[in-house]
């Protein structure tokens, strides 16, 4: 791609383009979280059972070896047990939890890790390509690629990793941290004169960490690790799985189930997957459809579920009342939720919004 190109598709930094780029076009997912649930749907056609709300808490250990896991159902708060011939785990930060119910000698190391932020910016830099910009994270030693990508009409700007005082808190951006990389925006891109009321929302999560170099500062773990107990006594049956990015999934899962078919004795057979089924965007449908699909359709159980997981109405800035309002009265007669219930899973989402360090005043600025 020439600079000239380049320069027609992103108004930031001059500089930056002085020699030109190439554009890539794959790895792009539109909505991450209608891939997640519509990969849990394909699952269950296929024959799976998901289960929603429902916590693995302890591994279920009978006569040394791990059987199943001890899980509640959170909603009810009963006790499960499920007893399984292969266990796979895949619940990234509960993993620490889980192994503290093995005996010491099948417990592996446990491992780091970060917090994740993305900035969504209220403006639209670029539509049609993400913007790749190198440079080094101020707390980094080396620098990687940051990103300005289009995404529904804003931008998403990241990704920075900030360490993680407690691994089990939502893992909501600081003040400080949010400045750090507004900072950081605009000094890749002057042009921009970014301020704190460009950012309608914050995006953050927790990754997997290792630690590099003399003083064994913790970076981001660029290698998924599928570590099976196979020759562990006890833990022969558990295949413990770490991702570390949503676009090695498909290869890590074929890996996996490799794995799995080899324990199980059965014939592994490599097949390309089917596509996922294209899901009605959530604009070409009444909030009605919409509800009915989440509660019907997708074990919603919750506004929060609705508003930030099964469509993504909550993923750019905070939504007013009036906004979700629909969604809320058509979820509840979907779930037929008396008033006392529609006033909770209300506030319930403003919860959401507020451990996040967000509230109903920051809105996008349209
Ligand atoms: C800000 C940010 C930006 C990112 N950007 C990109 C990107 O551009 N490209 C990319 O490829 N990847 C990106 N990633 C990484 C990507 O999100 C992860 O690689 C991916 O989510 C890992 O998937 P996973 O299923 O292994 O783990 P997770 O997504 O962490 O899923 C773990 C699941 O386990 C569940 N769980 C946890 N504990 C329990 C328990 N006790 N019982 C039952 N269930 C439990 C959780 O609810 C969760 O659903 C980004 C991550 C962040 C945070």
């Amino acid at each position: 791609m020439t600079a000239e190109a380049l320069k027609g598709v992103f108004q930031g930094n001059e500089a930056a383009f002085a020699t030109g780029g190439a554009a890539w076009y794959d790895g792009f997912i539109h909505d991450v979280g209608r891939v997640a649930i519509e990969m849990v749907k394909s699952g269950y056609a296929s024959g799976g059972s998901p289960c929603n709300y429902v916590r693995a808490d302890r591994y279920l250990i009978e006569d040394g070896t791990i059987t199943g896991v001890v899980a509640t159902d959170t909603e009810s708060q009963s006790e499960l047990t499920i007893r399984a011939s292969l266990i796979i785990e895949a619940t990234g930060t509960a993993r620490p939890n889980l192994r503290a119910s093995m005996t010491a000698d099948l417990r592996a190391a446990d491992q780091g890790w970060l917090k994740a932020v993305n900035l969504v910016l209220k403006r639209e830099l670029s539509v049609d390509y993400a913007i790749g910009l190198k440079a080094k994270q101020p707390t980094e030693e080396e620098s990687r690629y940051f990103f300005f990508a289009p995404y529904r009409g804003h931008t998403l700007f990241g990704t920075f990793y900030f360490s993680l005082p407690d691994r089990e808190a939502p893992p909501a951006a600081t003040a400080e941290e949010i400045r750090l990389m507004l900072a950081h925006a605009q000094s890749l891109c002057p042009d921009l004169e970014l301020s704190a009321d460009d950012v309608s929302m914050v995006h953050t999560g927790v990754i997997p960490a290792t630690s590099s170099g003399p003083n064994r500062r913790l970076v981001m773990k660029t290698s998924p690790s599928i570590r099976s107990g196979a020759g562990s006594v006890g833990a022969e049956n558990l295949i413990e799985v770490q991702s570390v990015k949503y676009t090695e999934s498909l290869d890590v899962a074929s890996r996996v189930a490799q794995q799995a078919a080899k324990y199980l004795n059965r014939e592994y057979q490599s097949r390309n997957p089917e596509p996922l089924a294209a899901s009605e965007l959530t604009s070409a449908l009444t909030p009605e459809a919409v509800a009915e699909r989440a509660v019907h359709d997708e074990m919603a159980v919750h506004l929060t579920d609705l508003i930030l997981r099964r469509t993504s109405l909550g993923e750019l800035y905070v939504p007013q009342e009036r906004e979700f309002r629909p969604y809320l009265d058509a979820m509840a007669a979907a779930a037929s939720w008396d008033e006392a219930q529609i006033e909770w899973e209300s506030e319930r989402l403003m919860r959401h919004y507020q451990a996040m360090g967000w509230s109903a005043s920051a809105t996008r600025n349209r």
